[in-house]
């Protein structure tokens, strides 16, 4: 059985001040939200800070990236061992804005994912495709690509412990919402698709799906087949919004 998983991906958004409001507004009410793994994903210098503030409480604490290396010479990136020392649980790989606004290919995606792994983190591999690959009817081919990336490099005993989040490019931030059959199309193609190489893995994986989630959609989304959850942007910024979505399992 498959458990809901709600991830806030903050992106660079917040100050020391915001975060604690928006963190103290969470944990306010976790009490009500039953049944769903909630995971927070901060920019990476409040990841400290942020760690600290859900010491004892039930939210996990993820990443926005990781370097494909564990140490050295890479200015401006962040090691897996230290996102582990801070306490993350999870680290987000190829987010379209990455792939979109700094070129991270495929093959690089695929590298963080294993550098995730390599540190004891879940990495949380995003696939998704562009408004008009939809429009020409390659949707699963594209998804197919980036999910092959990762399954040559990595092999599809590393899907035992990772989440795949499923974001159409055309939903993130734009309000534009997937509908939950079109959604639900794409996250069982994956679920096939993997199943083809082990059955299990395919079954237990949680896949998530990102795209203008709120409150108001996220019953109908989490409540498809194949949908377990959703990786948040927005709303996520929003205490309320997001515990109306943490609930939504309930
Ligand atoms: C995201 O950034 O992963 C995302 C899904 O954003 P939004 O919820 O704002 O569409």
């Amino acid at each position: 059985m498959r458990r809901i998983l709600v991830a806030g991906n903050w992106k660079m958004n917040g100050s020391i001040e915001s975060i604690k409001s928006l963190i103290d507004g969470v944990k306010q009410g976790m009490s009500g939200v039953k049944s769903t793994d909630v995971v927070v994903c901060p920019p990476a210098i409040y990841i400290p800070e942020v760690a600290s503030l859900i010491e004892g409480t039930a939210i996990a604490l993820g990443s926005q990236n990781i370097c494909d290396q564990d140490s050295g010479a890479y200015t401006g990136e962040v090691a897996g061992s230290m996102l582990k020392e801070y306490g993350c649980k999870y680290a987000i790989v190829g987010h379209s804005e990455r792939r979109s606004l700094y070129g991270e290919s495929n093959e690089l995606v695929a590298k963080r994912y294993a550098a995730a792994r390599r540190a004891g983190l879940t990495p949380v591999l995003c696939v998704g495709e562009l408004l008009e690959e939809r429009e020409q009817g390659i949707t699963e081919e594209v998804v197919g690509k980036q999910l092959d990336a990762v399954l040559e490099l990595e092999g599809i005993a590393s899907f035992a412990d990772a989440v795949i989040a499923y974001e159409p490019v055309w939903a993130i931030g734009t309000g534009k919402t997937a509908t939950p059959d079109q959604a639900q199309e794409v996250h069982a193609f994956i679920r096939k698709k993997l199943a083809g190489l082990d059955a299990t893995i395919a079954e237990n994986i949680v896949i998530q799906y990102g795209g203008s989630v709120k409150g108001s959609n996220a019953v109908e989304l989490f409540g498809m087949q194949d949908i377990d959850g959703g990786l948040i942007g927005g709303a996520a910024l929003d205490a309320n919004e997001f515990l109306a979505i943490c609930q939504a399992a309930n």
